[in-house]
């Protein structure tokens, strides 16, 4: 173990390690100062902890382990995540820049992920099938081996609880790769629970790039399935390499998801609604509700409501406890947004509000970006077609019911939607024909870790969550035993 007091160890069978890799600086985009220097994995260290995963998980224990067992140990990792939850807010707000009540959310979110998968792992176990003969006939469900998680910067606590849970519930050893933006909470979680009592080898965590230390983690052979969350671009190109390889990849991608307004809804609480979801942690959501469709006769009413909003919206120091929106995650992350609303300007588009850095020198020095409200394009525009992955909301009318699922349709785009309106058959009958894996109706960005998420089209592949988040971690085996009559 070399930590040194400068550079950030990552973590290989419980030991922490500096690396050959190339290190780099963790920075808060709040600030803009040094957070710490964080230690890179190249390829030699990525081989070193898939062989410590792959003896951590054929090592008798833990895929024997009886599933109580093995929940009393997930339950023990909730608790000790609860007992650190300032602790590993802190790491996320210094790394992201989201506000603080944010991280505290998110900290108990991936608490409760552990739990829930605790209670998963103990109920949910072998079948037997129904017999069509003089046997017996039962389903086995196996873990893959040793999974790569590969995780993106917005939400690490929680997207990283999302894998790490499921797949150690269904008995495998994880290795965590999480953005270079947000690298340290997926070691301070692994350190969790080893002090919960989870073997050596089973939970480890490489820092570094994509292409330094992703790569060789996903071309590695002891890796046997691959769960990644990020950008869309970045899942096909994993998705080929385990394509070549014959691995399993569950993939959570982008979005560009639509949030809809009929004339006859609440407008005040569907703007409330259509605020949190675009703005809520500067963005920088996957299913941030980015296109807001408005029927066209209530467009004055809902645009005013929104300027109203966005205007008055609180940007400010994650740790200030009137903020509602703090930083982008990193100064690159606002380059590319003002990028994005410079081609609507270039586009002809109309900036109902925002569109600017803050005119506040206590923000100076930080990644702030004003909450943008877009008017006057149409669905050939690039801010209304690609994912910006910022405070930018494009408002765009909409006729009837035909017209409406034209345009929310219209992107590659399908992980998740919202619909607001007073008249159910409606909302059901358009929540049918919305390609999207999730809609809420007269509510929005409500997630439950018991229901399936994920996306259509070039928003993923497969699904997380529910008893299905774990089985993605699993491989079937069908047992017959002959001469049986039940
Ligand atoms: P990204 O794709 O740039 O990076 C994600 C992770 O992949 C990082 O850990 C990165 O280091 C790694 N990576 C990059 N190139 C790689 C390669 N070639 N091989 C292996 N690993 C590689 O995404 P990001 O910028 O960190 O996150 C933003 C994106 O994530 C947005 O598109 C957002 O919509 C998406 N996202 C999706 C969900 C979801 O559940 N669908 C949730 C959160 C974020």
């Amino acid at each position: 173990m070399t930590e040194s007091r400068s550079r950030v160890g990552f973590l290989v069978a419980g030991e922490r390690v500096q690396g050959s890799g190339t290190p780099f600086s963790s920075v808060d985009p709040a600030t803009g100062e040094v957070n710490y220097e964080v230690a890179a994995a190249g390829a030699e260290d990525v081989a070193r902890c898939v062989e410590a995963a792959q003896e951590a998980v054929a090592r008798p224990g833990w895929r024997d382990m009886r599933p109580h067992e093995r929940a009393r140990i997930l339950s023990a990792i909730a608790d000790g995540i609860v007992a650190k939850a300032d602790d590993l807010a802190a790491i996320q707000r210094r790394e992201n820049g989201k506000v603080l009540a944010e991280c505290r959310t998110q900290v108990a979110s991936a608490a409760a992920t552990f739990r829930y998968y605790a209670g998963v792992c103990e109920t949910t176990g072998s079948e037997v099938t129904p017999s069509r003969g003089d046997y017996l006939s039962m389903t086995t469900y196996e873990p893959v081996g040793v999974v790569a998680a590969i995780t993106p910067w917005n939400s690490p606590l929680t997207m990283e609880a999302q894998k790490i849970a499921p797949a150690l519930a269904a008995g495998n050893a994880v290795i965590v790769k999480p953005s270079e933006v947000t690298p340290t909470a997926a070691i301070a979680v692994a350190e969790i629970a080893l002090a919960a009592g989870l073997p050596p080898g089973l939970l480890n965590v490489l820092t570094g790039t994509g292409t330094e230390t992703g790569v060789p983690l996903v071309r590695h052979p002891g890796v046997r399935m691959v769960s990644f969350t990020g950008g869309t671009e970045t899942g096909r190109a994993i998705a080929q390499i385990a394509a070549g390889r014959l691995i399993p990849a569950a993939l959570e991608l982008g979005g560009k998801s639509p949030h809809i307004v009929f004339a006859d809804a609440d407008l005040d609480r569907a703007a409330a609604a259509v605020q949190d979801g675009i703005f809520e942690g500067s963005g920088q959501s996957c299913v941030a509700g980015s296109r807001l469709f408005v029927e066209r006769k209530a467009l004055d009413r809902m645009v005013a409501l929104m300027r109203e909003r966005a205007t008055s919206l609180k940007v400010g120091m994650p740790l200030a406890p009137d903020s509602r929106m703090g930083p982008l995650a990193s100064f690159r992350q606002r380059e590319t947004v003002e990028r994005f609303v410079q081609s609507a300007r270039d586009e002809g588009g109309e900036i109902i509000a925002g569109g600017a850095r803050p005119d506040d020198a206590a923000l100076a020095a930080g990644a702030f970006y004003l909450p943008t409200l877009i008017g006057g394009l149409d669905g050939s525009a690039r801010v209304v077609r690609e994912e910006i992955f910022g405070p930018v909301l494009c408002i765009l009318p909409f006729d009837d019911e035909e017209d409406l699922i034209a345009q929310a349709n219209g992107t590659a785009f399908g992980l998740a939607s919202g619909i607001w309106t007073s008249d159910v058959t409606r909302a059901l009958r358009i929540a049918r024909r919305i390609e999207a894996g999730t809609v809420w109706i007269n509510t929005y960005k409500q997630l439950s870790i018991a229901t399936p998420f994920g996306g259509y089209k070039d928003s993923g592949l497969g699904r997380e969550k529910g008893i299905g988040g774990m089985r993605l971690y699993q491989q079937a085996k069908s047992i017959y035993l002959g001469g049986v009559k039940l």
